[in-house]
């Protein structure tokens, strides 16, 4: 009982038995949305263990001096009160039958239906279909149907808009103008304290029995920061009772409303109600499914033959990377939980450069654009951080929210096992890789995009802006090397250590790239050479990077051809960590140790040095990199959904393809997975991009290796097929794989594009 599979066929997952002490599985999974909003599937009635969700990408606030700024939960617009001759509906009480809740991830659309008995013993058949629209920003839409199955009904439905929506308490809106139009049509003005952002929200009702549409005045019901519209209707047995609701936000951030006044966005939204209602809820969901088709499905189309369950799973990341990703706005980017839920209070981490990037560069260029715009954006945050720690250049921050913020990561987390005592969130101040993987970002959307106009404008500033910050960031030490000490690699279970690898290799590519790239503006393009000359004073910064590049220390495997972690990693003890490895719950170490003592055993939270290989694959031979999957994945807890997907991608480079497969079916299931408890603060985004890495890359074989396209395919024993499609430099290339042949085509065909295919070079 719980998550059902059962139709994943028809592109649907399922719930087929209700329980109200586990709703934030479904709510975050079968979370709507289009990237400008995201609703989690929390149900129009109420219930105590849920946690509603409506959040707008970018409309940050910090809710006073000791948080930090996060994605406010905005009015809840999808609620209603159903009352059937006076009983509440609730499927908490009386009895329910045939219930289940669906999503259809290839439309968009979100079904719940049951028939309810009431306590008292009226029958019903009732249904709740919903939409975010993905051709209209703005739009929710839901349809209810309730028909009585045997007597006649008289049903009352109380509907409208909740502003007491809080973040885990903190409420962070004014309440502002209510509006009751012609006696229907809802609005309500919200603006978040600090940032002051106003929300606009409008919603309207239309009523109709066995589809005749019922003309009648609302009442209204208007307390402290809620507005309601309430109806009463007679239905006898056995007609249709239906009720459409379609409802908007709006807010002052909005570009397409830019400029406008409060007033105005008003006007603006209360217009739109009216075309809304002609259109009606089918058309606009049939609309919204066509967009879907286009704009996902067609655009980047994968096909698994041999698993059902694989492909769907494979859907699914692409159904939630849609959802997350705010493709028309460049002035904001992905959180770790999409638009999905609370956690991690909307900001961005190196999630999207490393595991979600490659998804949209490789099928969606221009979103993945606007992803890499944000960061040249957020430059001033990353002047300022760096200014701050005495560094010079471009410093990112580790949590990234709005342009201007800067460093957003909360001081403080948790309770330490041992003391008793807050525990103390390094990343924000040492967790340093963010700054080369932004780098790595640009470097990869340029070199598999092409766009050099991004380059022109944005990337080599980017890419040199911050090795300034690498080459400040190096302390000289004793032994004549430099050395990058007291920082969190990627593998956050170990803080304060020095010389991790990854951070080290990864600085060392950033001042290389920045070489390269002096010297080819130099030569090639002496107009913005001349222009970053001026502004970043790049004949100085050379000269640094260049020292930087010669003497960074770069550790160097062992004898037994470990790439060390860290400085100290290999010498901390071993301890026997069968237990956590089998725990079911993430982070089941930190309840018996606390980090201090973690941080002397070998033990990581997630792949840190594997991450390493995996984006600068060709430096490191296939003996270091084997022994080293080896010793740090018996030591590594997976207690991070970013973990598991890498170690599956260079499992299948290594060619432990049963090991791949085994890893990407439990990266998979992060989300999809039957676990009920897992995805309540919001869906784990970078883990769909991993799963995406885990088909294209690892069994898909598609590798961008020192500016070349590989591809080198190898397909799990279970699958006969696998096709998918790419686009290299601006030709869209499709992969047909099957265990006897490989089959690549440019289908765009306007440029040769050379591939090497298992190790021919091709043009095609
Ligand atoms: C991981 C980080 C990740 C963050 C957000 C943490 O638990 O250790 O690597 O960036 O979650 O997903």
């Amino acid at each position: 009982m719980g998550m059902d599979y059962s139709k994943i066929s028809e592109w649907i997952i399922r719930e087929d038995c209700f329980d109200q002490n586990k709703l934030g599985k479904c709510e975050a999974i079968m979370s709507l949305g289009n990237g400008y909003l995201g609703l989690r599937s929390a149900t129009e009635e109420s219930y105590l263990g849920e946690t509603r969700g409506l959040f707008i990408a970018g409309t940050f606030n910090k809710f006073d001096e000791n948080e930090v700024t996060e994605l406010p939960n905005a009015a809840d617009m999808i609620a209603m009160k159903i009352s059937i001759n006076g009983e509440n509906f609730s499927l908490s009480e009386g009895t329910v039958e045939d219930y289940t809740r669906e999503l259809n991830i290839r439309t968009g659309e979100l079904k719940r239906s049951a028939i309810w008995i009431s306590p008292k013993g009226i029958k019903v058949k009732i249904a709740f279909y919903r939409i975010v629209s993905l051709k209209r920003l703005h739009v929710i839409a839901q349809h209810v149907e309730i028909i009585p199955v045997d007597s006649d009904i008289h049903v009352e439905i109380k509907s409208g808009i909740n502003g007491k929506m809080t973040n885990t308490g903190s409420q962070h809106f004014s309440e502002g103008d209510k509006r009751f139009y012609d006696k229907k049509v809802i609005q309500f003005v919200q603006t978040t304290g600090q940032s002051k952002i106003d929300f606009v929200d409008t919603t309207v009702h239309k009523l109709a029995v066995d589809g005749k549409v019922l003309e009648m005045d609302a009442e209204v019901y208007i307390e402290r920061r809620e507005i309601f519209a309430g109806y009463s209707v007679d239905v006898k047995a056995g007609q249709t009772f239906v009720v459409e609701k379609y409802s908007t936000v709006y807010t002052s951030r909005d570009l397409d409303i830019e400029g406008k006044t409060v007033d105005k966005i008003q006007e603006i939204a209360h217009e739109n109600m009216k075309e809304l209602e002609e259109i009606g809820y089918q058309a606009l969901m049939e609309e919204s499914k066509k967009q879907w088709e286009e704009e996902v499905w067609n655009l980047a189309p994968i096909h698994i033959e041999g698993s059902e369950m694989d492909e769907f799973a494979i859907h699914f990341a692409q159904y939630h990377m849609r959802l997350m990703v705010p493709a028309h706005d460049s002035r904001m980017n992905i959180g770790a939980k999409g638009l999905s839920g609370e956690g991690y209070k909307g900001h961005t981490f190196w999630d999207t450069e490393i595991f979600l990037l490659p998804y949209y560069i490789f099928t969606d260029p221009k979103t993945a654009r606007k992803l890499e715009e944000y960061r040249y954006l957020s430059l001033p945050g990353a002047h300022a951080k760096a200014k701050h720690n005495h560094y010079k250049g471009a410093m990112f921050p580790w949590e990234s929210a709005w342009l201007d913020d800067g460093e957003v990561t909360p001081e403080y987390c948790d309770v330490d096992v041992l003391t008793g005592l807050p525990v103390k969130v390094w990343s924000g101040f040492i967790e340093q890789h963010i700054t080369s993987d932004v780098a790595f970002g640009v470097w990869q959307y340029y070199i598999i995009t092409g766009d050099e106009d991004y380059m022109e404008k944005y990337g080599y500033e980017l890419i040199m802006d911050t090795a300034i910050f690498w080459a400040s960031r190096l302390e000289k030490g004793e032994d004549g090397k430099y050395h990058i000490n007291d920082v969190v690699g990627p593998d956050e279970y170990r803080e304060h250590v020095n010389d991790n690898a990854f951070t080290n290799y990864m600085a060392h590519w950033n001042m290389e790239k920045a070489m390269e790239y002096y010297e080819l503006l130099k030569s090639e393009k002496p107009e913005i050479f001349a222009r970053l000359n001026e502004k970043l004073g790049l004949e100085a910064a050379y000269e640094d990077w260049k020292v930087g590049c010669e003497k960074i220390y770069l550790p160097t495997p062992t004898k037994e051809n470990i790439l060390p972690q860290d400085d100290r990693y290999l010498s901390c003890r071993d301890i026997d960590l069968s237990k956590y490895k089998a725990q079911e719950h993430v982070g089941g170490i930190t309840r018996d140790y606390n980090l201090e003592q973690i941080n002397e055993i070998q033990v990581s939270k997630q792949a840190d040095v594997l991450v390493l290989f995996f984006l600068l694959e060709n430096i490191f031979p296939q003996e270091v990199k084997k022994a080293s999957w080896k010793h740090y994945e018996a030591r590594t807890l997976h207690d991070s959904s970013l973990s598991l997907s890498t170690h599956s991608v260079l499992a299948c480079d290594m060619g432990e393809k049963d090991m791949a497969y085994d890893l990407f079916k439990k990266a998979a299931a992060i989300d999809l997975g039957p676990f009920m408890g897992s995805s309540n603060a919001g869906i784990h985004a970078a883990s769909f991009g991993g799963v995406w890495e885990c088909v294209v890359y690892g069994f898909g074989g598609v590798r961008m290796l020192g500016g070349k396209l590989r591809i080198n395919p190898s397909l799990p024993d279970s699958w006969t097929k696998l096709s998918y499609t790419i686009i290299w430099k601006g030709q869209k290339l499709s992969v047909e794989v099957t265990k006897d042949y490989v089959e690549v085509k440019n289908i765009t065909g306007t440029k040769k594009v050379e591939v090497e295919i298992n190790g021919e070079i091709r043009e095609l």
